[in-house]
């Protein structure tokens, strides 16, 4: 059994693959949200790919039919395996014990997200180094992406604007009269187009101060398909 990725539109389907004495291909998701396909023996690389492209709507209805049942933020164990991502991307976990404090990391390391710690079963402790993990990684991108969105607003906004970002439990980004904007620290586990699109919204409401239709035309002209983005955002912090 192997794990591949299957690219449907701007998401990843990440599935493992068998093959079986059988004539067609099994497809099935489980109740966890993991994908596994069954193909006959012989079948070619782009033979998968073209059915699972064909079934990607069904997988992804049958993911979303499973995963309504469980938490909006499926609760995390900070065990080696456990998926956790990162501007959109799947980590699988990977704890390693070390002897001293100075040799503790966090690190992506070929496409594992590899704790090196003291006491792998500190379950606090490994989230606490997970959490300065990104929080440094969303400095590192949430304020340069902030500064490439900066154009549009220009001719609507003249006053300075100040970034942060914490744990927000409702929304994905806060903007204030005053040029402060707070983004919600979960963007950094979601593709860097979707943080973008929170930010262009965001900025919208130093011109727009609501909901209304202005600021949704705002929104539209410069961003035309921030709908289908948005879509996307909420699908992706369901996982
Ligand atoms: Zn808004």
């Amino acid at each position: 059994m192997v794990n591949k990725q299957l690219v449907y539109g701007t998401q990843v389907i990440d599935y493992s693959l068998a093959y079986a004495e059988r004539k067609t291909m099994r497809i099935r998701v489980d109740p966890e949200g993991d994908v596994s396909v069954v193909a006959p023996i012989g079948s070619t690389e782009e033979i998968i790919e073209e059915r699972l492209l064909k079934k990607a709507s069904w997988i992804r209805r049958q993911r979303d039919f499973f995963l309504s049942f469980q938490p909006r933020r499926s609760a995390r164990k900070y065990v080696s395996g456990e998926s956790h991502f990162y501007l959109g991307k799947r980590y699988r976990l990977r704890l390693v014990s070390v002897d001293a404090v100075e040799n503790e990391f966090v690190k992506l390391i070929a496409g594992q997200l590899v704790i090196q710690t003291q006491d792998v079963e500190n379950k606090e402790q490994i989230k606490s180094l997970l959490y300065d993990w990104y929080n440094d990684k969303a400095a590192l991108h949430f304020s340069s992406l902030l500064d490439s969105q900066l154009v549009f607003i220009k001719p609507y906004y003249e006053g300075e604007i100040k970034l942060d970002w914490k744990q927000l439990e409702k929304h994905w980004g806060i903007c204030r009269k005053n040029g402060r904007m707070t983004l919600n620290l979960e963007l950094i586990k979601v593709p860097k187009h979707c943080i973008r699109y929170v930010i262009i919204h965001e900025l919208c409401h130093l011109k727009y101060f609501n909901h209304s239709h202005k600021f949704w035309t705002l929104l539209t002209r410069i961003l035309p398909n921030w709908k289908n983005t948005k879509e996307e955002l909420e699908y992706f912090l369901d996982r």
